[in-house]
Formats: C-alpha cells, structure tokens, sequence
C-alpha cells in the first residue's frame, strides 16, 4: 500500500484465489517464467538506465521470446513492472542490493489481462481462478492493476484499488507519539498508551538466522549439498523477523489512529529522519537494523492510516522534546533512572512521559496556539508539586478505554 496523491489514497487488496486443477500447472509454469524474466529485465533496466518503456523494449524483447515465451501482452507488463521496481529502488538513498522477486508471480494490467467476474478472476489466455476470499469493503471502489503470485503453496492475487480520501476533521486536541527503542509512548495531558515494540520478538529470528550461517559457514566442500535448504531457512527467518515489524507497526498504528479519531485528536508524531540516521552510524546490529524498521514502519503506517481515516497529523521537529520541562521551558534535569525533573517548577516525570507532553505542546503552537484545543488542560493552572505523583499505566492497553492520568485530575 502505499500514500495517494490529488485526494485519492490506493491500497491493495488480496484475495485467496485457486486455479483449476487442470491449468494449474501451467500457470505455475508462467507465473515462473514471468519471475525469471523480471529479475533479468530489472537487472537490465537498472544497469542500461532504461527507464522507458521504449528503450526497455528494445533492450528486451528478443530474449523475453526466445528465452522466457512470454505472450507479447505479457512481457510488456513485464517491462513495466522491472521499470517500476527500477525506479523506486534507483530513488532509495538507502538501498541495498538489487531487487529481486522471490515468489512467483505475474503482473496483470486491469481489463486487459483479467477481469474478476462472477466469483472468478479470468486471465489472459483463458486462466479461471476460483475466488475464495476477499475484503469485501472496498468492492464499491474501482480496481486497478493486480499481481497475481504464490505464496507458501497459495495463490494470492494483489488488486489495487482507488478511494478517495476522506476529509480531516477539525482536531479538538492533540495524540502525541513518543518513541524509543523499547516502547510506542501515546498521549497527551489527560491520557496515555504504552506499546511495547516487536525489535525483541524480531531478533529471536534474526538470531536464529545468523546461528544457521555461522554453523554452515565452512568452506568444506560437502557443505555445498545442504546449502539450499539451509540458504532457504535462513531466509525465512530473516523474513519472519522482517514481517513481525511489518505487522506490529500496522497494528499498532491502526490503534493509535482510532484512539485519536476517537477523541477527534490530531496525530503529533516526531520527524524521525535525524534519530534514524544516528541510529545508522551505529555498528550494523541485528537490533539496530531491525529498530530503524520499525521506526520507518510507524512513521509509513501512521502517516497512512491517518489519510485513510481523515485524521489530521503534524510532524514536529523532534529537538528537545525530551530535555524541555513541558511547563515551564527549563531544562530537565536527571532524577533518577529514565525520570527527569525540572529544577525551575518542580515538574517531575518520566522521560518519555516529558516527551509526549512537549510534542503535545509543539503541535498545539503549530495548530495556531491553545485556543483551537478548547479540551486540553491549563499547564500553568497545575500545582506542579503534584506533577511528580506515580501514574498507574496499561502496557498494550485497548486504546478504547482511556485511562485518566492522575497528575491532571
Ligand atoms: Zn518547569
């Protein structure tokens, strides 16, 4: 899925899909011939900056029919999509090694190579699929273009679709976000979330990833008649970890974007770009890696699900939002571990309760000042000696109960 642009967001929906018996395969057959052929057109593309369509062709086309027989129809989808992948990788400052499609898979344009039609989806070149199930609530919105692909023995078929955004309410409050590598912290004066991260649950795969390689790294010729399958574990233990931050981060997201729609809260959410490039210059660590995914995740996610439910969302400049006293402007000072005090007003907190207070704070100023929060509470009216009092706090809470944070009653 990935953000919209001119008021429409697109979003992929999947659909479980089985062949029939006979075609079946066949289609497996092409659905690899097609991966085949991609991974050589965007090897190609990348290496020849070909990034039409036409020079792609030229540069292409011969082999796809003696190599790969793809129908004409096909290869072009072909083409397009290594363009695609080409482009987004080629624009990646961060990118790693070339892409490469793994599953396999098949691109097919919207009307003319299929159309889903009386509980079937028909491809070019007579394929039936059977449709087993699908999210039903975005059928009202158009389809575009789909990829068809196989997964653990299963045939998923990717549709995207076009729907338009809905419009952002006037916000009554802010729903800040505070991260650090342990927790997803949510709040504001009156109420907050703690959600821990997946980089732990992640880093049991990675680890055991890395336990396979360094067992079976030896040169030792023999090694060679287990490495495929050993190759194919380690893989999928990489991926495992990589899908944990995948589906927390939309999950946790999702949550954060009721709880403010809930409470017709804007979304605050720190720019998280300079944290992410520190953390880079860090040693490259399994946890490293896997905490500036799930950073990147959040951020994607939560920009997201606020477009899809018409919340508003403000990126603040994360400076000193956890070295500020929210009160009064001092500087925190250390109180005991992860507590911090403000040696001016006497406010007393958790770091990363501070935290979500000064980018509540930041937010309402960027909204144009308190006035438009007519809910949020007067800092300055609060006896700051009772800011220091112990807060009762949920982990993994449901975010449809808000708990009432004592230091504001
Ligand atoms: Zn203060």
């Amino acid at each position: 899925m990935s953000l919209g642009c001119g008021g429409q967001l697109t979003l992929a929906i999947k659909m479980r899909v089985s062949p029939e018996p006979a075609s079946y395969k066949e289609l497996l057959g092409l659905m690899r011939r097609y991966r085949e052929a991609l991974n050589y057109s965007i090897k190609v593309v990348i290496e020849n900056k070909a990034l039409s369509l036409g020079k792609a062709h030229i540069l292409l086309y011969k082999v796809f029919k003696e190599r790969y027989g793809l129908p004409s129809k096909i290869a072009q989808d072909c083409y397009r999509e290594a363009i695609a992948i080409a482009k987004s990788w080629l624009n990646n400052p961060s990118r790693g090694n070339m892409p490469r499609a793994r599953a396999p898979r098949i691109w097919l344009t919207n009307r003319y190579s299929y159309r889903v039609k009386g509980g079937y989806v028909e491809l070019l070149g007579g394929y039936k699929l059977k449709i087993i199930g699908w999210d039903k609530r975005y059928d009202i919105y158009p389809s575009g273009d789909a990829r068809l692909m196989l997964k653990d023995g299963k045939f998923i078929l990717a549709v995207s679709k076009r729907m338009p955004k809905p419009a952002k309410y006037v916000s009554r409050g802010v729903l800040a976000v505070d991260v650090n590598e342990k927790e997803i912290v949510v709040g504001n004066s009156t109420i907050e979330h703690r959600f821990e991260t997946a980089v732990e649950r992640a880093l049991h795969y990675k680890q055991l990833a890395e336990y396979l390689q360094k067992k079976y790294s030896s040169t030792r010729y023999n090694a060679w008649l287990r490495r495929k399958s050993i190759k194919r574990r380690i893989s999928r233990f990489h991926s495992k970890a990589k899908n944990i931050i995948e589906d927390w981060a939309k999950k946790v997201s999702r949550l954060i974007v009721l709880l403010a729609k809930r409470h017709q809260y804007a979304v605050a959410r720190e720019d998280l770009t300079n944290l992410v490039n520190n953390l880079r210059k860090l040693p490259k660590e399994h946890k490293v890696g896997l905490t500036i995914l799930s950073y990147r995740r959040l951020e994607h996610w939560i920009d997201w699900q606020c477009e899809k439910n018409g919340v508003p969302i403000i990126v603040v400049e994360p400076r000193g939002t956890s070295t500020k006293c929210p009160i009064c402007g001092s500087r925190l000072i250390e109180n005991s571990y992860r507590n911090l005090k403000c040696p001016k007003c006497g406010f007393k907190a958790d770091r990363d309760t501070a935290a979500v207070m000064n980018i509540e704070r930041i937010a309402l100023s960027k909204m144009g000042g308190p006035l438009t929060a007519p809910t949020t509470p007067q800092m300055t009216d609060v006896d700051p000696n009772r800011c220091g009092e112990p807060v009762s706090r949920l982990r993994e809470p449901s975010p449809f109960r808000a708990e009432r944070r004592s230091v504001f009653p």
